[in-house]
């Protein structure tokens, strides 16, 4: 047996056989061509088929994972008629008459090199994408039909790296898990292998020999074993049942209530990062959206969105939601979330830079396009808005000031909008400390737990040496935690957490001990921390 370790992008427990899947490269040659003019006809034929059998995939994966997942085989529509990319294939056929093939071999490596070398790693990421489309333009182009994945039951597929089109294509009945060598946590392989459930490693040393051979892959320690003991299968077969059976007995949770056993009722809400994730909100039985992180809208584009680009994707989420409360955050980006076309300055400390509200009541243009799109989509939904990163009462006045511009111009343009709840998150010890005077200018609070740990601890939640000091438990942070719900609740506003420490069960008591009136986790955490809250009895505090 050999055990090589990775990363987890899903979790979860696999057994099967492996199944190299080792990209059929085209072997592509340079030739002399006499005719130009023929050759890009050729190209700009392929490019039609192309993109007809992009149209096919977008079709599939929009039943299979959902508008937003299948957005990606639109984005490579787009790509693959991208200006730039189409110039340089035909130059390149004209000025070296050379044949299709070898033109867009050349482009797509260039392209695709000039993506990798970049430093947001969004961008880094869709390198791949490059590569996906050039290799999509090769294979029809040289007439070769698409690589099936698998054929074979229970196969656990190892790759360099999978591209998002193959994965969309991984018959779910038959693929038990994926590996892969490269690909990244925010690449849109790791999303869609999260979204269709299947376990998922990346950062493998895989090696071709180990086609055909037993695998198993466990999640939960990262690990993949090649030709497993029978004493590892008995562990993961035990280890699947624990964790099926705890699935089925929280899916026995759904519809049930969030309450205490004493009575006292407790928001339970979901965190999501994009349209897609209420379907997994929905699904988990979550009562709400306590956190939506727009910021996706402006990272998955190369542009500002538009009012009615955002205003679209609120509005979706709001009617998904269908009348229970969605609290959708302003744009937080800056520190470990950066966006080209914002053109920010590199700083020395980003964790404690240009970033969220600060960039927002500076560019206040970006501000108001985003409020103008929020108010707009009130009307299709409970709608609240929430701003992050607040450290003073100027701050929240100067926002309410924006606030009321808005709604003045939307009313003079006879724009509709509804009634709005606008809370701030805290994040900052700054804010927590003076929650007192905060809670008199807000309609809620919420507690951002993982920025409140990194800044009360003076610890980088990105730097992984950290990891050991990053203690969220500390009584600093928990201690901060019970001041701003006591100061919400005498102001009378209510108060939840929205960061990573709402679904950690162990403080579940401690925090209804302290009077939080909701929590708001990720969408598969929700029935888990419900099980939590109905286990708690009050009545003795
Ligand atoms: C937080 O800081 O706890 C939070 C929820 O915001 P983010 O993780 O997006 O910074
Ligand atoms: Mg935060």
């Amino acid at each position: 047996m050999r055990t090589v370790q990775g990363k987890t992008v899903f979790d979860g427990v696999a057994v099967g056989r492996i199944l190299f899947f080792g990209k059929k490269q085209e072997t592509v040659k340079r030739e002399r061509i006499e005719n130009a003019e023929e050759e890009k006809k050729r190209l700009m034929e392929a490019l039609d088929v192309s993109l007809d059998q992009l149209t096919v995939l977008y079709e599939k994966a929009l039943k299979e994972v959902g508008e937003a997942n299948a957005a990606i085989f639109e984005i490579h529509q787009m790509m693959l008629q991208d200006g730039d990319y189409l110039d340089a294939i035909s130059n390149m056929i004209v000025s070296q008459k050379v044949n299709a093939e070898f033109a867009v071999a050349t482009t797509g490596d260039h392209f695709s090199q000039m993506f990798a070398s970049m430093e947001d790693e969004y961008m880094k990421a869709r390198a791949a994408d490059v590569k996906d489309i050039s290799e999509r333009l090769i294979r029809v182009l040289m007439g070769s039909a698409e690589q099936e994945v698998t054929s074979q039951d229970s196969v656990i597929i190892i790759a360099e790296d999978l591209a998002p089109s193959e994965t969309i294509q991984l018959d779910k009945s038959k693929v038990k898990a994926f590996v892969t060598r490269l690909g990244s946590m925010n690449s849109h392989t790791a999303i869609l292998a999260r979204t269709m459930n299947i376990p998922a490693l990346i950062g493998v040393e895989i090696d071709a020999d180990w086609d055909g051979l037993m695998g198993a892959v466990d999640g939960s320690s990262s690990s993949l074993f090649i030709e497993p003991e029978e004493e590892i299968l008995e562990r993961l077969d035990q280890k699947k049942k624990q964790q099926e059976e705890m699935k089925e007995m929280l899916f026995e949770l759904k519809g049930k209530e969030s309450v205490t056993k004493d009575g006292r009722k407790i928001n339970l809400y979901a965190n999501i990062g994009n349209i897609g994730d209420a379907g997994a909100a929905l699904m988990n039985d979550a009562e709400g959206i306590g956190l939506f992180r727009s910021e996706f809208l402006y990272l998955e584009q190369d542009h500002y969105p538009t009012e009615e680009e955002q205003l679209k994707a609120y509005k979706t989420v709001a009617e998904t939601m269908a009348g229970k409360k969605v609290i959708i955050r302003t744009l937080d980006i800056g520190a470990d979330k950066q966006v080209d076309y914002f053109e920010m300055e590199k700083e020395e400390n980003p964790a404690m830079g240009y970033r969220a509200i600060r960039i927002c009541l500076d560019r206040t243009e970006v501000f108001k396009t985003q409020l103008r799109a929020l108010f707009r989509a009130s009307v299709y939904g409970n709608i609240a808005i929430m701003y992050p990163m607040i450290i003073s009462l100027d701050e929240v006045r100067q926002i309410k000031i924006i606030v009321e511009e808005v709604k003045k111009e939307l009313l003079e343009a006879g724009i509709e909008f509804g009634e709005v709840e606008q809370g701030i998150m805290i994040e900052t010890p700054a804010a927590a400390m003076i929650s007192d005077l905060l809670a008199r200018e807000v309609d809620f609070f919420s507690i951002g737990t993982n920025d409140l740990t990194q800044y009360t601890l003076a610890i980088d939640r990105q730097n992984p040496k950290l990891d050991a000091f990053y203690d969220s438990h500390h009584e600093a942070v928990l201690r901060l935690i019970e001041m701003v719900v006591k100061n919400g609740h005498k102001e009378g506003i209510w108060t939840g957490i929205c960061g990573e420490l709402a679904a950690d069960t162990t403080l579940t008591e401690r925090f209804l001990e302290m009077g939080v009136d909701e929590l708001s986790v990720s969408p598969t955490f929700i029935l888990g921390v419900r099980k939590a809250i109905r286990n708690c009895d009050l009545s003795q505090i």
